[in-house]
C-alpha cells in the first residue's frame, strides 16, 4: 500500500488526508500541534457550510454567522466608501469549529496523527522527496509527502533546486498580522457598515480593520514588515481616538501571525511532493483568505492522486493537480499585480481613486474573490479619462490582465522545457512591492 505523509496539520492537508484515508491509502499527519490546540481564538470569514458538507456534519444554528457590510477608508480617511453584501453576505464561523470538524472527520476516515513532532526538512534522494526529517533527527519515509506546513514550511524551504520550486517569498508577498478582540466599554449606535477597512492606514503599506461588534471591538493590523506589541499599542491609541467604545482589556486573540498575500507557487509539485494551503500561497492576495481555497485544492489533489493508479507520484503524474489549480485560479496572479500596483501608488494617488470612486469598495470587499481582473481593468481604464495621472495604474492593471492570461497558458502536460518557457514569461510580468 502506498504510504503518504502529510507534513503539518494545515487545513488543506487534513482535508486531503481524510479523502485519501477513506479510499484506503495509508496516511499519517506529522505535526507539531494538533489543530484544535492551535486554532486561532476568533471567528473567520469562510464557507463553513461547505466544510460541513465536506465532513458530513449538520451545523447547529449558532455555528454559522455572517459578515456585516464594509466601510472602506483610503489613506486620508476623508471619503470612505460603503458597500453592501446584499442578500448574500459571506459566512463566518469559529476557527475552533473548523479544526474540530476537519480533525474529527480525518480520524473517522482512518488518518493517523503524530503530534508533538517538529519537522525540520524534506528527506530527498536524487532530487525526489522520499519523506521527512524531524528536529530530533528521525526520518520517516513516504511515497508522497503532502506539504501542509504553512507559509514558512521547512519542507518547501529544503527542497533541492532541481525541483524548480520557489523556496522563499519576497518583500510584499507576506503580511505580518496581529489580531485582537478588545472589550467594549460603551454602547454604540447601530451601524450597518461596522466592518471598517483602512488601506495604507497611517500612511503605511498594508491594511487595518476595526469591527464594532455587539460584545467587543475586533482589531486587525496587516503590514509588510514585522512588528511587535509596541506598534499594536500605538495603533490601539490611534483607534481609541476615533472609537470611544474601544476598551483596554483583550478578550480574545492577541496573536501575531503571517499571511501569504501573493500569487500561488508557479510550481507546487515535484517527484514525491505536493504543496497545499499556505505552503503553496493559496490565498486571495487582496484579503489573505485561504480556507475555502484549501478545501477546494484538497479535492483537486485527491482526484489527481486517485488518477495516478501506479502511485508513481512524479512531477508528471502530480501535474494535473497543479495545472487544474493554476488554470482555475489564474485571476489570483492578476490580483497580485493589481494589489502591488495600488500599494506602490503614493497615498494621495490612492486617495484620488477613492475620491473619484474609480476603484469601488465592492472590488476590494470581495478580496478578488468575485471580481475578475477584467472588471478591475475596466474601472481603472474608465478612471484615466477623469484622471490622466493614473495612466501608470491603468497600464499596470492591464499587466494584471496579461498575467492572468499567461497563467491560463500553463502547459497542460509537464516537460521541463515547457515549464521553464512558461515560467520565464510569467516572471517578466510580476510587479514587486516597492514601498
Ligand atoms: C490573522 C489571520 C486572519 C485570517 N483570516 C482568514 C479569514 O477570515 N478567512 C480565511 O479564509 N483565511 C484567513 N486566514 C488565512 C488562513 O488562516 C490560511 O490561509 C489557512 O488556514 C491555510 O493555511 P494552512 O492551514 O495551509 O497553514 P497553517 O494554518 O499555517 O497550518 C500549518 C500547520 O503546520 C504545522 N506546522 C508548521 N510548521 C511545522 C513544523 N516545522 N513541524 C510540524 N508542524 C508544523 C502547524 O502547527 C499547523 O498545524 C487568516 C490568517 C491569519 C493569520
Amino acid at each position: 500500500m502506498k504510504k503518504i505523509i502529510v507534513a503539518g496539520a494545515g487545513i488543506g492537508g487534513i482535508a486531503v488526508s481524510a479523502l485519501l484515508a477513506k479510499d484506503g491509502y495509508d496516511v499519517t499527519v506529522y505535526t507539531d500541534r494538533m489543530p484544535a490546540d492551535c486554532a486561532y481564538d476568533w471567528e473567520d470569514s469562510f464557507n463553513i457550510t461547505a466544510v460541513a458538507q465536506f465532513t458530513g456534519d449538520v451545523l447547529t444554528p449558532g455555528q454559522k454567522g455572517f459578515l456585516c457590510n464594509n466601510r472602506y477608508f483610503g489613506p486620508s480617511q476623508k471619503t470612505p466608501v460603503e458597500t453592501d453584501f446584499g442578500d448574500n453576505p459571506p459566512q463566518k464561523a469559529e476557527r475552533s469549529l473548523l479544526a474540530h470538524l476537519l480533525t474529527a472527520y480525518a480520524l473517522k476516515c482512518g488518518v493517523q496523527f503524530v503530534p508533538d513532532t517538529k519537522i525540520k526538512a524534506a528527506a530527498t534522494e536524487n532530487n525526489r522527496v522520499t519523506g521527512i526529517v524531524t528536529a530530533d533527527g528521525s526520518r520517516f519515509a513516504a511515497d508522497l509527502v503532502i506539504d501542509a506546513c504553512g507559509v514558512d514550511s521547512p519542507v518547501r524551504k529544503s527542497l533541492p533546486d532541481a525541483c524548480r520550486i520557489e523556496q522563499k517569498y519576497a518583500y510584499g508577498e507576506v503580511f505580518y498580522a496581529y489580531r485582537g478582540i478588545y472589550e467594549k466599554v460603551c454602547e454604540t449606535p447601530p451601524d450597518p457598515h461596522a466592518y471598517e477597512l483602512y488601506l495604507m492606514h497611517q500612511g503605511e503599506p498594508g491594511i487595518s480593520w476595526f469591527i464594532t461588534e455587539e460584545k467587543g471591538n475586533d482589531i486587525l493590523l496587516g503590514r509588510f514588515l514585522p512588528f511587535g506589541q509596541e506598534k499594536v499599542d500605538a495603533e490601539w491609541k490611534n483607534f481609541k481616538a476615533t472609537h470611544p467604545q474601544l476598551g483596554e482589556k483583550l478578550l480574545r486573540g492577541g496573536t501575531f501571525a503571517k499571511i501569504p498575500v501573493r500569487r500561488p507557487l508557479a510550481k507546487m509539485v515535484c517527484d514525491g511532493y505536493a504543496a497545499i494551503g499556505d505552503s503553496a500561497y493559496m490565498t486571495y492576495p487582496m484579503s489573505g483568505s485561504g480556507i475555502d481555497l484549501c478545501v477546494r485544492a484538497a479535492k483537486m489533489l485527491h482526484e489527481c492522486i486517485l488518477a495516478d493508479k501506479d502511485g508513481a507520484f512524479t512531477t508528471e503524474t502530480l501535474w494535473s493537480y497543479h495545472y487544474n489549480y493554476i488554470s482555475k485560479y489564474a485571476s489570483l496572479a492578476g490580483t497580485d499585480v493589481l494589489k502591488n500596483t495600488l500599494l506602490n501608488l503614493q497615498p494621495d494617488k490612492l486617495d484620488l481613486l477613492f475620491d473619484k470612486r474609480i476603484v469601488t469598495a465592492s472590488d476590494l470587499t470581495s478580496g478578488g474573490a468575485n471580481v475578475s481582473t477584467a472588471d478591475m481593468i475596466g474601472k481603472v481604464l474608465r478612471g484615466i479619462f477623469h484622471l490622466p495621472t493614473l495612466l501608470k495604474t491603468a497600464k499596470a492593471a492591464l499587466g494584471g490582465g496579461n498575467v492572468e492570461k499567461l497563467y491560463k497558458q500553463i502547459p497542460e502536460t509537464y516537460t521541463e522545457a515547457a515549464y521553464d518557457a512558461w515560467k520565464k514569461k510569467i516572471d517578466k510580468k510580476i510587479v514587486p512591492l516597492k514601498r
